[in-house]
């Protein structure tokens, strides 16, 4: 075994199937009582309906959360929590309406409680992206992690089947790239390929019958995990590559994941020998998980290549440029070339080679 450091955020999961009853409860724990529910224009009905279990505990309603966390949104919603004297925040919904809490957080210190509604992950991490003049930023503090995390599998029965594919190959994501991150460690490396697993094992389940309770908590577990990996080592190619595809052609976040992750992880094979063994037992296949992932896109029916999402025919250049710049850890060098190959072959969705 490696000489490692472990280093784990503080949390409070509140686990189990229809525990947002709990929240008020929580709000009480937090020390507040003036809490501002926060989500999308998409899911109103979700917040109108949990600012009536807050009973007293909930003041007031912001469903205006998007992509990329504008901070123009955020200016608004600060509005709202002022006017309201709202004393903590409650987002529910998936990682655009927690970027909001955190937003928010980052600027007034209050606390957070998050209510997941997707497997993206972000309400275990302390990183918050936000867009400003259409110039994406990434920032990390202690603030910024949300206090509580109920995950009630409730709230995610409503998940379409394909965007409940996609958001667990972003899940996935994290797992495999904290498997050969610069910061691995064993604990995490444990939480990854069980997090791994309960996401693959549980997901053409989910996508039969979206309203299968079992396989929808079960791969809420595995998101859990997943995202406790995103925040608690650094990441490699793969992050670095989504986040570049994501700013420079306005792609969706968890569709690129699922689309490059064959293909980032097919550059790093020979790099992470070890991580590719965890993975390959992860997905329960003998070796080549890339092509298990690559394989498991098309059988979930999800979009192949990142032309299929948007990336233009021309933009393999503009993407190979940006990701060389702000150079990233990964375990293999980025290169022109063979980065020039990776993005030519996930833009037709050509199986992943050897780059
Ligand atoms: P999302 O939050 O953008 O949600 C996508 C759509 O699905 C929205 O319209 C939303 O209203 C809807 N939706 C969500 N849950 C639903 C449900 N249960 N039923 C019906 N509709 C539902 O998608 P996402 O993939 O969860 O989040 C992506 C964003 O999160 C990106 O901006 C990404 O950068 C960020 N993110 C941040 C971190 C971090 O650690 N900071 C981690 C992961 C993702």
């Amino acid at each position: 075994m490696k000489a490692f450091n472990y280093n784990i955020n503080p949390a409070r999961i509140v686990f189990g199937e229809g525990r947002t009853s709990e929240v008020a409860a929580e709000v009480a724990r937090l020390q507040a009582g003036r809490a501002l529910v926060i989500t999308t224009a998409a899911q109103q009905a979700d917040g109108e309906k949990l600012l009536g279990e807050l009973g007293s505990a909930g003041v007031a309603l912001f469903c205006g959360a998007v992509m990329h966390t504008p901070v123009e949104v955020t200016a608004a919603a600060l509005e709202v929590l002022r006017a309201h004297e709202c004393d903590c925040l409650i987002a529910l919904g998936g990682g655009s309406t927690i970027g909001l809490a955190k937003a928010l957080a980052v600027r007034t210190g209050l606390p957070q409680i998050a209510i997941p509604t997707t497997y993206a992950g972000s309400e275990v991490t302390p990183v918050l992206g936000e867009t400003e003049n259409g110039v994406k930023t990434t920032r990390k503090a202690d603030t910024i992690l949300p206090k509580v995390v109920i995950y009630d599998v409730l709230q995610t029965l409503s998940l379409p089947p394909q965007v409940s594919a996609s958001s667990a190959l972003n899940a996935i994501a994290h797992a495999a790239e904290a498997l050969y991150s610069e910061e691995a460690n064993p604990i995490i490396t444990l939480m990854a390929e069980e997090g791994i697993a309960a996401l693959v094992r549980h997901l053409d389940a989910i996508l039969a019958d979206p309203q299968d309770i079992e396989a929808r908590t079960m791969a809420q577990y595995g998101a859990w995990l997943c995202g406790t990996c995103l925040g608690t080592v650094g990441m490699a190619i793969h992050h670095k590559l989504c986040h570049v595809l994501g700013g420079a052609f306005n792609l969706p976040h968890a569709e690129t994941h699922a689309i490059l992750l064959p293909y980032s992880l097919a550059y790093n094979a020979e790099a992470a020998p070890h991580a590719m063994r965890i993975l390959s037992r992860a997905l329960g296949v003998e070796d080549k998980p890339w092509m298990a992932l690559y394989d498991m896109l098309r059988r979930l029916g999800l979009p192949t290549s990142l032309k299929a999402i948007g990336m233009p025919e021309d933009g393999i250049e503009r993407a190979v440029e940006l990701s060389l710049q702000a150079r990233y850890w990964n375990p293999r060098a980025l290169e022109a070339a063979p980065l020039r190959r990776l993005f030519q072959a996930a833009l037709t969705g050509d199986a992943p080679a050897a780059f």
